[in-house]
């Protein structure tokens, strides 16, 4: 086994020396992160700062491309892809190690990290950050047939957007289906926001008349909280874009180009825009460490894992029941890092974790919709972040929200990677809150 932890060779001697001598701790306390994207990198940025010298802290990834993902649903309309990306590595901080390789295997008994290069890292406390895989193949036919690439494509990759982008320009007619697969997914609303803007997009080409647009979900309505979800069916309905709800898919059917749902409804489509299921990546199943799905089991305030005392899991990764999202990786990633400093120091969990997400669901029309909510409170009208001021409205579509949405991706690189603080509360607030009936 080699360690892969730096030290150089005067420092190792001491540790040895220490050790020997009888110390009960060795010098170092080895943290572990595995995954480099937006929980990862936050949680690195925010402990270097705040633990001492004597503990270490590796990060592991495959590559060295972070991308932004939020902004994927703009590249099929103009956005340049390139604008998306920055090396992973530039954002993390000195101090702290980062090893580029595909992640095997973790030994959670023998606290081992296997990468698919044969090295191997020890750790004491590990975080888990490795997010989520999308799966065409869970459905019979969408990732494996024909029409893939064709007339299937996704936005929930970078390159699936570029090729949207592409199918876009020569696309003037015909039915198209925005079709969720199953939930969980990354960010539940980005299909909603997808479907409002290929519809703007149209309707600024003079091609509206000639494009029906249909959007496919799983749920009973747009959106899983109630409220919300009245909300975002009516502006459906007021761009005339068809809510299929219910919908079970079983197959698609790559010889009639049909979308087929357990109950025998066949949905035709010329362009089928997919949000294919989700799954935990595969290092998790091979170390037994995920559920059926592949996310890990966490107690849902403190994000601990369920089965070992010395693993967290932050961002997509966990089973914790709210949106696989940006801003809970943010909210919960802040909340983390008072609780494991208290408890590495001997303490308990200090804070716990209300399931808070903040989205943003741009609405077309240079316009978007603010979305607060958690585990038991679901989206209310109200303002954001300051209660009664603003500047942004909750569950109504402003231009200012939609400017908001814009500037995310700046305060994303500038401030929350970095791991600054930003003026958003991580609990969410109920000041100023009201009903949307009230
Ligand atoms: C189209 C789209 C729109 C979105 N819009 C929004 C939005 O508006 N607001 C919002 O809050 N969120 C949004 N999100 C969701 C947000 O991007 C994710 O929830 C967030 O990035 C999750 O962070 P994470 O750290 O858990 O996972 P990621 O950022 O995906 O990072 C996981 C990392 O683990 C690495 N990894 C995994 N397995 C291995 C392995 N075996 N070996 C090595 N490395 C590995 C990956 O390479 C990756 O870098 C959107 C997502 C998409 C796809």
């Amino acid at each position: 086994m080699i360690p892969l932890i730096r030290r150089d060779e005067r420092q190792t001697n001491e540790v040895e020396a220490r050790r020997y001598e009888g110390y009960p701790w060795p010098m170092e306390t080895r943290l572990v992160i595995l995954g480099a994207g937006t929980a990862g990198t936050m949680a690195a940025n925010h402990l270097r700062k705040r633990l001492g010298e004597d503990w270490s802290i590796t990060v592991v990834d495959r590559d060295d491309a972070h991308h932004y993902q939020p902004a994927y649903i703009f590249v099929p309309f103009g956005k340049d892809p390139e604008s998306v990306v920055r090396s992973r590595a530039a954002q993390i901080h000195d101090g702290i190690d980062y090893v580029e390789c595909e992640i095997s295997k973790v030994d959670a008994d023998q606290r081992i990290v296997q990468l698919t290069d044969g090295r191997t890292l020890e750790y004491d406390w590990l975080i888990i950050a490795s997010g989520t895989v999308i799966r065409p193949d869970l459905v019979p036919g969408m990732g494996d047939g024909p029409l893939w690439g064709d007339r299937i494509h996704t936005f929930y990759t970078l390159e699936g957007s570029v090729a949207l982008s592409e199918k876009l320009k020569s696309f003037d007619h015909g039915r198209v289906l925005v079709h969720t697969a199953e939930m969980p997914i990354k960010c539940p609303v980005a299909p909603l926001e997808f479907t409002f803007l290929v519809e703007d997009h149209y309707r600024k080409r003079r091609l509206r008349h000639r494009v029906d647009i249909s959007f496919v979900t799983p749920l009973d309505g747009a959106f899983t909280k109630p409220v919300a979800s009245a909300r975002l069916g009516g502006m459906l309905d007021d761009r005339s874009i068809r809510l299929v709800a219910d919908f079970a898919v079983e197959k698609v059917d790559n010889d009639t180009s049909e979308l087929v749902s357990y109950d025998g409804r066949r949905l035709p489509f010329d362009l089928l825009v997919a949000i294919p299921p989700h799954s935990g990546q595969q290092f998790i199943e091979r170390s037994g460490l995920g559920n059926d799905a592949g996310f890990v089991p966490v107690d849902k305030h403190t994000l601990r894992s369920i089965a070992h005392d010395n693993i967290f899991v932050l961002g997509d990764a966990s089973d914790i029941p709210t949106s696989k999202a940006g801003s809970v990786a943010h909210f919960a990633t802040e909340v983390f890092i008072e609780n494991f400093l208290s408890i590495t120091s001997g303490g308990e969990a200090v804070h716990s974790f209300d399931g808070h997400a903040n989205c943003f669901v741009e609405s077309g029309r240079g316009q978007a919709l603010l979305l607060d909510f958690n585990y038991d409170t679901q989206p209310l009208e109200g303002h954001f972040p300051v209660p009664g001021v603003g500047p942004m409205r909750l569950l109504k579509p402003t231009r200012m929200n939609h400017l908001g949405k814009l500037a995310f991706e700046h305060i994303y690189w500038r401030m929350l990677l970095p791991g600054r603080s930003i003026p958003v509360p991580t609990d969410m607030s109920m000041a100023g809150k009201r009903s949307a009936g009230e």
